[in-house]
Parts: structure tokens; C-alpha cells; sequence
């Protein structure tokens, strides 16, 4: 059975460890749930700790790490489920990984932040174990990390609060995920 009244979708935030995806995920799903959108969070962290626990740091396992998120978000979209991926996404090639599997159930989201905000946010302290070399790797410090060059849409957490940025986003992707109700 395919949910009738919501249009799938996958929200693929990306941006640096500490940028704010997890936090606007979050309250996106708060907002989702409010409005009785059904949705489902996937992110780094889980799918590392489980389906992707034999993948590493090098830019050949991220972008395995993208593939396997992106195939499994669109599996759920497909059947109507709004998916939320927080994925750091860190090179312009594992975007496309994602864009081109997904298609147009595709929305790319740049959350946006100075590289030196998240170091001073450092909300699970790598950015101190990367700066010390202790942690390699590590995604802006010892690892590449590209602008994105065609987001469809860009949140500044650096000037904005959380609740802004999620106004925002959810200003930005309603539209299209109710629009079956009037089709
Ligand atoms: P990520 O998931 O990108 O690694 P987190 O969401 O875990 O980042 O951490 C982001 C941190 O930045 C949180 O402590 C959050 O409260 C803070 N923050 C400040 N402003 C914003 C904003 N506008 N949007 C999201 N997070 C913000």
C-alpha cells in the first residue's frame, strides 16, 4: 500500500560535522509530526554504527556510505514517506551519487556554517581530536569538503536561528509533499 495523501520526498541535508543537520532534522520532524506528515530521519552516525559499519573515512567508502543512504531513502520515498538524510556529502561526485539515484525525489539542502563556527561549536569534540591529529580523516580539518555547487535551497545556521532554518525548510518542501491531496 502507497501512502495517498503525501508525495515522497528525500530532504538530503548536507554540510560540516557541527553545521547543523541533526538539530534541523529534528525539529523538522517535530514539524512534520504537527502536521501529521509522516516522515523517517536517516543519518551518518545510525547507518554507520549498523549498514554501513564496514565502511571508513576514505573518499571511496563515502561515497559507498551516500550510495547505500541514497538507495534506502528511495526505497521509502517511493511509498511516500518523506526521508530526512543528514549526510556530511562531503565532494560535488557524492552528491551526484545521490541526485542521480534519486532523481526527482532529490532535494538538496546546504546547511550552511563557517568552518570555524562548528569548530567552536565542536558539539561532539572531533574538531579538538582532529586538530590534535588524534582523529584522521576528518571532514574539513584532514579531509576534503566541497561547496555544493546547485543546492535547492541554503540554510546560514551561523545567523539564524534553528527555528528560522527549519521555517524555512519546511516553507520550502511542504508545498510539494502535500500536493497530492489536491491532485
Ligand atoms: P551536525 O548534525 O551537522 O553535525 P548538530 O545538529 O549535531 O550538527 O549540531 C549543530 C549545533 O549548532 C547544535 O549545538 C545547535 O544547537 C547549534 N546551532 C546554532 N544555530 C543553529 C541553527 N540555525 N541550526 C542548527 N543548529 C544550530
Amino acid at each position: 500500500m502507497k501512502l495517498t495523501t503525501q508525495k515522497g520526498m528525500v530532504i538530503w541535508m548536507l554540510g560540516l560535522s557541527g553545521a547543523g543537520k541533526s538539530t534541523l532534522s529534528d525539529l523538522l520532524e517535530t514539524q512534520f509530526q504537527t502536521e501529521n506528515i509522516f516522515s523517517i530521519q536517516l543519518d551518518g552516525d545510525q547507518l554507520r554504527k549498523g549498514l554501513n559499519k564496514n565502511l571508513g573515512f576514505s573518499m571511496e567508502d563515502r561515497a559507498e556510505n551516500i550510495r547505500r543512504a541514497a538507495e534506502t531513502a528511495g526505497i521509502m520515498a517511493a511509498k511516500g514517506i518523506v526521508v530526512i538524510c543528514s549526510f556530511i556529502t562531503p565532494l560535488n561526485v557524492h552528491r551526484e551519487i545521490a541526485r542521480e539515484i534519486l532523481g526527482e525525489l532529490y532535494f538538496e539542502v546546504f546547511i550552511d556554517c563557517p568552518l570555524t563556527v562548528c569548530q567552536e561549536r565542536d558539539v561532539k569534540g572531533l574538531y579538538k581530536l582532529a586538530g590534535n591529529n588524534t582523529l584522521k580523516n576528518f571532514t574539513g580539518i584532514s579531509s576534503a569538503f566541497e561547496k555544493p555547487e546547485n543546492p535547492d535551497l541554503v540554510l546560514l545556521t551561523e545567523s539564524q536561528t534553528p527555528q528560522q532554518c527549519c521555517d524555512h525548510l519546511y516553507a520550502a518542501v511542504s508545498s510539494r509533499i502535500t500536493q497530492l491531496q489536491f491532485s
